[in-house]
């Protein structure tokens, strides 16, 4: 009997692991599906290397619609460190309003003032440190690529920025800012600072955090309304029970729903389909999938840009506000080293991605088989405001083809085809049909007040109709946020991970 069982080492899963673990008289035990590097001399080159993502092997293979009829993979880390050990090392927060309008629906403790003092703990900014709204101390370290470590094509990209009007911006996380510049990012080096580095290397030596990878969960044990453990399955297939006094959820945006599903908490409908029998109706489980659509722009390079495989991905950004829109920094453009295959032609794109979403999508249960995948249905562009967005975000990123120093390391453009009549009209035909992930699912489990029918958790990550059993994770964000979102998954690690540890009442402890 541990006190805190907490599914999925990942951004969330080990944020809260590590905070909870802090308490010597608390047993945590966390349970992760892949396997476990004690440090870094065990930790293999595509988890060391932050230059790119690692997509194959470690990862789920999941698979994804992101518009009707059209399938495409959807990586996600399985590892300790989850998705955090295999991304692109973006460090960056949402907007101030973000926040603000999670608590507008009920949220009080997520407005931006309560998330500040999350944000600043989780990090060590190397380049801002001093600045009122950064932190200096935190596990997650973070710095800025200086402008002599620019590429030629990232360079060139902030010059046409300035050409075509947008401020320069030195520190994209400034709350206030808008802009190209640098983009932060969580590396050292090449080291991808994943929360199993920053967070899971200092706990793991706590005698009362236990860590037990390449076990998966298959669903939940219930008694009554009360959750008081789970059903794992280790790597040869066996399978046994392990309980605990406080279950939380942290198994990602596209896997904590299937295990609610699977333990008979979902949406009734799904669940007789599958012969699962009901504990709870919970309609919100799997719906509200909230994300941020992109579509990139391919360019042929000419001389000057390096296209090398090995060098960092990305290194800048460029946040602003669509022309008409309400909603601040609701586009990202960025420029991105390189693209296609190594020995293919040389080819960077520039991707224009689109943060503050409209459009909902929705998660299914494949089957009651805890190795299924789910079925993951984007539904990008089918809202009318967000294509009309993305339709001006992706005109503006073709401006940067045409324009300045970029514009002269353009070649030809490999995608859209240059004889496409590229009107409004035939650009919103490309967006709702090709349109992709950034990679940021979120919103499958949300939280908020139980007057709320799609909300399955209160603002602390209770369930609001079950015991004993918290979700922490993507899947709780309302909405996506306006940026990447792996700060913001630690950042709710942080939050509710100092709850269990302050407030033990509150969870049943
Ligand atoms: C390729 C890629 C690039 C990205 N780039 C960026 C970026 O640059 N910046 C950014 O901000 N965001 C980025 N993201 C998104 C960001 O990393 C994620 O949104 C964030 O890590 C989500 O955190 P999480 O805790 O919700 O889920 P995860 O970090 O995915 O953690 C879930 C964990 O649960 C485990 N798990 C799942 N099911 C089970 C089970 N049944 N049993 C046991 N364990 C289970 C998983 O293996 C995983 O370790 C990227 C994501 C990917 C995949």
């Amino acid at each position: 009997m541990y006190d805190i069982i907490v599914i999925g080492a990942g951004s969330t899963g080990s944020t809260i692991a590590s905070r909870v673990s802090e308490d010597p008289n608390r047993s945590v035990l966390l349970i992760e599906a892949g396997p476990d590097y004690a440090n870094l001399e065990q930790t293999p080159f595509d988890l060391v290397n932050s230059h790119q993502n690692s997509m194959q092997d470690h990862d789920w293979g999941f698979n994804y619609e992101p518009t009707r009829n059209r399938s495409v993979s959807f990586p996600r880390g399985r590892v300790t460190g989850g998705s955090s050990a295999v991304n692109t090392t973006i460090a960056l927060r949402g907007m101030p309003e973000d926040y603000d309008e999670w608590a507008d629906l009920g949220n009080d403790e997520w407005c931006w003032d309560k998330v500040l003092p999350a944000f600043k703990r989780l990090e060590r900014d190397l380049d801002f440190g001093d600045a009122g709204y950064h932190g200096d101390s935190g596990p997650i370290s973070i710095r800025r690529y200086p402008n002599d470590e620019l590429l030629p094509q990232h360079q060139a990209f902030l010059e046409t920025a300035s050409d075509l009007g947008y401020a320069a911006c030195a520190d994209a996380n400034d709350p206030e800012g808008w802009g190209a510049g640098p983009q932060p990012m969580n590396k050292l080096g090449r080291l991808r600072i994943s929360c199993a580095v920053a967070y899971l290397a200092s706990a793991r030596i706590r005698p009362n955090l236990t860590i037990r990878a390449n076990t998966l969960v298959r669903r939940l044990v219930l008694n009554g309304n009360r959750c008081t453990g789970v059903e794992v399955e280790n790597q040869s297939g066996e399978v046994e029970t392990l309980s605990a006094r406080l279950v939380v959820l942290s198994a990602g945006a596209l896997m904590s729903p299937p295990i609610l599903m699977r333990s008979g908490i979902g949406p009734n409908s799904q669940l007789t389909q599958h012969s699962i029998d009901t504990l709870q109706d919970e309609p919100g489980v799997g719906a509200n999938l909230s994300d941020h659509p992109a579509l990139s722009v391919v360019c042929m390079a000419k001389g000057g840009a390096i296209i090398d495989f090995d060098s960092p991905i990305i290194q800048t950004i460029l946040r602003y506000t669509t022309e008409g829109s309400d909603k601040r920094n609701d586009m990202q453009i960025e420029q991105i080293s390189y693209a296609g295959r190594p020995g293919g032609p040389p080819l960077f794109a520039i991707a224009a991605c689109l943060e503050y979403q409209y459009g909902r999508g929705e998660i299914r249960l494949r089957s009651a088989d805890p190795h299924a995948h789910p079925i993951v249905e984007a539904r990008f562009c089918e809202d009318d405001r967000d294509t009309a967005r993305l339709v001006k975000a992706f005109k503006d990123t073709l401006a940067f083809t045409r324009t300045g120093a970029l514009g002269d390391m353009v070649d030809s453009l490999a995608f859209p085809d240059p004889k496409r009549p590229m009107d409004d009209e035939d650009i919103a035909q490309l967006v709702r049909k090709l349109a992709g992930s950034g990679y940021h699912p979120c919103g499958t489990v949300k939280m908020g007040p139980i007057a709320d029918p799609e909300a399955v958790v209160d603002q602390y990550g209770c369930c609001h109709r079950l015991e004993n059993l918290v979700v922490a994770d993507a899947s709780i964000m309302p909405f996506v946020p306006r940026a990447n979102i792996n700060l913001t998954s630690i950042m709710i690690g942080e939050k509710i991970g100092e709850w269990i540890r302050t407030q033990p009442g509150r969870y049943g402890l």
